[in-house]
C-alpha cells in the first residue's frame, strides 16, 4: 500500500468514506491483480495459523536451545487451574494465548510473524481472546488484523521493524501499536480512536532496547509479549474512552525514527549490552556455546 503517513491515510479514508481495513483491502487487491474476497481468505488463513498456534503452544511445554524457557505457558495453566487470575478470564487468556505463541516461536514452530517473530505473541493473543470472549465473527477479526497489518505498514515507511536497526521499540513496540490500533477497530472505535491507540501504545515503549541473552529470541523476548499485550489492551481501552495523544502520531513515529538512531549500536542486537551482558546471561552463555 502506497500510503506513507497516518495523516495521508486518515484523509484517503474520509475522502472516500472508507474504514482503514476498507481502504487497505482494496488497494492490496488492485496491486496484486486480484479481487478483496481472495486478500480477505489469505487474511483468514493467518488467523487459522494464530489459531493452530495457540493450541499447539499451550499443549507443549518443550525446551529451546538453552534449555532455559519453554516451560511458562505451562506454568501459567497451572496457576489458573487453582486460581482465578486477579483481572478475570479474558486476562488470564491473554496472556496465555501469547505465551504459547512466543513459545513456539522459540521451538521453531509455525508463528504468523506479526511484525516479526520475536514479537508474534501480541496481535493473535489479543485479537483471538477478545474475539472469543465476544463471540465476534470472522469478518470482525479479518477487519482488525488487516487493520494492524495497515498500522505496521505505514510505520515501516519510517523505521525498519528490526531490532537491529531500532531496538525492540521497533518489534515488540511495533507489534503493541498495531495491536491497540486493531483492537480498537475491532471493539468499534472510529478512525481517531484507532489512530490515538496507536500512538497510545508507541509512545509509551520510545527506547525500547534489543538486548537478548546469548543472542537468542528467549530472554527478555518472551514475557515481554505478555506483558505488552496488556499494555496494548490499555492504550485501546484509554483510545475508546476518547483519551487522545497529546503528540499526534505520525510525530511520535518520527520520534521512534530518532530514538533508534540515536540508540547506541550495542543495545541494537547485538547482545553486548544491557540483560545480555549481565552476570548471569554471562555464565549462562558460557554454558551454552562454550
Ligand atoms: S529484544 Fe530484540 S530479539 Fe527480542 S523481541 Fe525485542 S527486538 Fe526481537
Amino acid at each position: 500500500m502506497n500510503i506513507m503517513t497516518f495523516d495521508e491515510l486518515v484523509d484517503l479514508c474520509k475522502k472516500n468514506n472508507k474504514k482503514i481495513y476498507e481502504l487497505s483491502q482494496e488497494s492490496e487487491a488492485a496491486e496484486a491483480d486480484t479481487s478483496v474476497e481472495v486478500i480477505r481468505e489469505r487474511v483468514k488463513e493467518h488467523i487459522d495459523t494464530m489459531q493452530s498456534t495457540i493450541k499447539t503452544g499451550m499443549t507443549s511445554s518443550e525446551k529451546a536451545i538453552s534449555n532455559w524457557c519453554g516451560d511458562d505457558c505451562e506454568k501459567l495453566q497451572v496457576r489458573y487451574a487453582h486460581h482465578r487470575a486477579l483481572f478475570g478470564k479474558l486476562f488470564e487468556k491473554i496472556i496465555t494465548y501469547s505465551l504459547a505463541t512466543i513459545e513456539e516461536n522459540l521451538r521453531m514452530g509455525k508463528v504468523v510473524a506479526c511484525p516479526t517473530a520475536g514479537s508474534c505473541g501480541i496481535v493473535p493473543a489479543v485479537l483471538i481472546a477478545v474475539a472469543e470472549d465476544y463471540n465476534y465473527d470472522i469478518d470482525t477479526q479479518i477487519n482488525a488484523l488487516i487493520t494492524a497489518g495497515t498500522i505496521g505498514a505505514v510505520i515501516s515507511n519510517k523505521v525498519q521493524l528490526a531490532g537491529a536497526v531500532a531496538g525492540c521499540q521497533a518489534e515488540c513496540g511495533v507489534a503493541a501499536a498495531m495491536c491497540a490500533g486493531a483492537l480498537t477497530q475491532m471493539l468499534g472505535g472510529d478512525i481517531s480512536q484507532i489512530l490515538n491507540a496507536t500512538a497510545l501504545a508507541m509512545k509509551n515503549l520510545l527506547g525500547l532496547t534489543c538486548d537478548p541473552v546469548c543472542g537468542l529470541v528467549e530472554v527478555p523476548c518472551i514475557k515481554r509479549n505478555p506483558i505488552l499485550a496488556i499494555h496494548a489492551v490499555t492504550a485501546s481501552e484509554l483510545a475508546l474512552a476518547g483519551i487522545e495523544s497529546k503528540i499526534p502520531l505520525d510525530e511520535v513515529i518520527d520520534a521512534v525514527r530518532q530514538t533508534g538512531q540515536l540508540m547506541s549500536p550495542m543495545l541494537k542486537e547485538s547482545s553486548l549490552a544491557g540483560l545480555a551482558t549481565t552476570k548471569t546471561a554471562l555464565k549462562l552463555k558460557e554454558k551454552i556455546f562454550g
